[in-house]
């Protein structure tokens, strides 16, 4: 099983893990203990819920990556859904579009946990099945290495 952990030794490896654009828009969560290690990735949200960032590291980037994904408003009825990322089912308030900023002309939106707490959904949901939890981590990291790759990829504004 592929075990991520990396460490965040300052608040300015933290902040430059964001691009510029990401950056305007980072609320640091208040009294993180520096350095800290991470299990996985790290992940909060704004206080007021509109903003969720994700700091992730694969075994092969030099350092940790993070993006901001901004909640976009839905028209209507509450649907909620299914997690693209963990397969998890949740109402509108747990699983929700999150939409990621690829340049100024394009961005592309995930219906994944509002939240984040992909992990704890697949360890919690194997353990419940008797499953190992191996395969759909593993899963749940290369779709979070893609979301990362694409923004690399795309094209600078
Ligand atoms: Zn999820």
């Amino acid at each position: 099983m592929l075990e991520l952990h990396f460490s965040i030794e300052n608040e300015s490896e933290l902040v430059n893990a964001f691009r510029l654009r990401d950056q305007k828009k980072l609320m640091l969560p208040q009294g993180l203990p520096y350095p800290f290690s991470v299990r996985s990735y790290f992940t909060w949200q704004d206080p007021n819920g509109i903003y969720t960032y994700l700091v992730f590291k694969m075994p092969n980037w030099d350092m940790p990556r993070g993006v901001t994904l901004k909640r976009t408003t839905t028209n209507g009825e509450p649907t909620g859904g299914i997690c693209n990322w963990c397969h998890a089912y949740g109402s509108s308030d747990e699983i929700g579009m999150l939409s990621l900023n690829l340049n100024a002309d394009t961005s592309v939106g995930y219906q994944i946990c509002q939240d984040l707490r992909c992990i704890e959904k697949i360890e919690e949901a194997s353990a419940r099945a008797g499953k190992s939890p191996e395969k759909p981590i593993d899963q749940l990291y290369q779709r979070m290495a893609r979301l990362f790759e694409n923004m690399k990829q795309a094209k600078a504004d």
